[in-house]
């Protein structure tokens, strides 16, 4: 696969450390060819964004908080001063108060509401905005979801109906940006031992359910969706938009799930 992204340059948003997902297609995508810029969310993982940055040759695009408008439009307008244009953008990007991700949806507030869908939703649009400008005809633009959106999942309440709405605006900006042959999909990955996951409540429950019912009988890695990654990104799909794109082991074909998981 090297060479398959040669001459192509992508912004990468969400690595928080080495188990990230947003790490997973940041190594594929440099193994594939394609130069890289990297944002980071706050000092405290600046640290550690930094030294993983180097090992790819990324260029740090600046510190990103989704929450502040602001700090996308620099982004943007520093990547437009490196490079003038690029061609794909990675949005790896959630967060709930975990507190409501565990337990009953009834009880969310409206204050984690807002939150989790300004930062797990609106992040990608206001993303996506920016990017058109810079973007190359044919460009790419993939976010990550969860099976959450589409059957309800013990504890992920919340961020279930956020990864809903951010699959429809997949839909809706795959429309909007397509005219230019700007592709929008997102990937569906099965569940991933992460940062993040690691609020959900029973997340090792799900993980071995997950092991114990998909067809292929285990979970999958970063690298695996990293590797799915590649072929959104690139002029492999050129013909696919608007399409949520399961690296779930399999899990979400199956309907009946056979086997209980043994108690952890
Ligand atoms: P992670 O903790 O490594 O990454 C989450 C990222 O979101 C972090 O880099 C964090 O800095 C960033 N983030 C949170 N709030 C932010 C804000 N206000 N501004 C900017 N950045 C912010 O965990 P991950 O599992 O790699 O998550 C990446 C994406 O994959 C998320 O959208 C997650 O929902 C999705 N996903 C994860 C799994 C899983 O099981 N791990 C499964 C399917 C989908």
């Amino acid at each position: 696969l090297s060479g398959l992204l040669a001459g192509k340059r992508g912004l990468i948003m969400g690595v928080a450390n080495n188990r990230s997902i947003a790490w997973g297609i940041a190594k594929a995508a440099r193994d594939a060819g394609a130069e890289l810029a990297f944002t980071w969310q706050g000092d405290a993982l600046k640290k550690r964004v930094e030294p993983l940055a180097a090992e790819l040759d990324a260029f740090l695009a600046g510190d990103c908080d989704v929450t502040d408008l602001a700090s996308i439009d620099a982004v943007f307008d520093t990547l437009e001063k490196k490079w003038g244009k690029i061609d794909f953008v990675v949005h790896a990007i959630a967060f709930s108060d975990k507190d409501e991700l565990t337990g009953r949806f009834i009880e969310t507030s409206r204050d984690n509401f807002t939150k989790t869908m300004d930062i797990s939703v609106y992040s990608f649009v206001a993303v996506a905005q920016r990017a058109e400008r810079i973007l190359n005809d044919n460009g790419s633009i993939i976010t990550l979801t969860y099976y959450g959106a589409e059957k309800v999942m013990p504890h992920y309440n919340v961020m279930g109906v956020a990864k809903a709405a951010l699959e429809a605006s997949v839909r809706y900006l795959a429309v909007d940006l397509g005219g230019r042959g700007i592709r929008v999909n997102a990937i569906s990955a099965g569940p991933i031992k992460t940062l993040a996951a690691s609020g959900i409540g029973d997340f090792r429950y799900i993980l071995k359910w997950n092991e114990y019912n998909a067809p292929l009988k285990r979970t999958v890695t970063i690298e695996e969706v990293g590797k799915s990654a590649l072929y959104l990104v690139s002029d492999l799909s050129t013909g696919v938009t608007g399409e949520i794109h399961h690296v779930d082991s399999g899990y979400h074909t199956v309907g009946m799930k056979a086997v209980d998981a043994p108690d952890i």
